[in-house]
């Protein structure tokens, strides 16, 4: 490591923090940047800078965005009687690549987990029960994932959000148990919103 010279090195270094990344391929990487065009390692560079200062959560659904309220918020094509609910903006994404639903989200950033010490004061849960005492809204889909914390955190918002008067469901189990929201085909996911019950 200290073979290279400081500004590789710390390239290297940088390259590894990445997750998936080892040391063997930050070295590829890093040593692929030295050999680019000077402006391709500007454009790399300022597009990092980019996406970390012109976006931030949008205050209404939490869904990262680069304006506030964010474009589905703001967009009166949406039903805005339904809203729902995920763990991470990828879901988000993948929930919209199916083209069926047509309300709003709410983006936790993560799920209730006792095991890594999550508890619902760390997720956006609070902003979500603001947000239903405020708006007028009918239904909550659950749509966290398939598995213990999700299910957990789906229990934990139902419990919160049923006395309020507010129809509550969860999507069905098309998406396999244990799996990520993020990672189930479009069919799938069709069919696991089509499906959701009542909880
Ligand atoms: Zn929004």
């Amino acid at each position: 490591m200290s073979n290279y010279a400081p500004p590789v090195a710390r390239l290297i270094e940088e390259f590894s923090k990445l997750p998936g990344i080892g040391r063997k391929t930050a070295q590829r990487l890093a040593f692929h940047i030295l050999n680019t065009r000077e402006d391709y390692a500007v454009n790399l560079a300022q597009a990092i800078v980019d996406a970390k200062r012109k976006t931030k959560y949008c205050s209404v659904c939490s869904n990262i965005t680069d304006i506030d309220p964010c474009s589905i918020c703001t967009n009166p094509k949406r039903d805005k009687r339904i809203i729902c609910i995920v763990e991470d903006p990828r879901d988000v994404v993948a929930m919209e690549r199916i083209k069926e639903y047509d309300g709003l989200y709410h983006v936790l950033h993560g799920a209730i987990s006792p095991m890594e010490g999550i508890g619902p004061e760390d997720i956006k849960i609070k902003e979500l029960i603001m947000r239903l005492q405020k708006d007028d809204v009918d239904e909550i889909i659950l749509a966290t994932n398939p598995n213990i914390e999700g299910e957990a955190t789906a229990m934990y918002i139902s419990k919160l959000v049923k006395p309020i008067g507010i129809k509550v469901t969860r999507i069905a189990h098309g998406v396999p148990v244990g799996g990520d929201l993020e990672y189930a085909d479009e069919v799938t996911l069709a069919k696991a919103l089509e499906g959701r019950r009542e909880l």
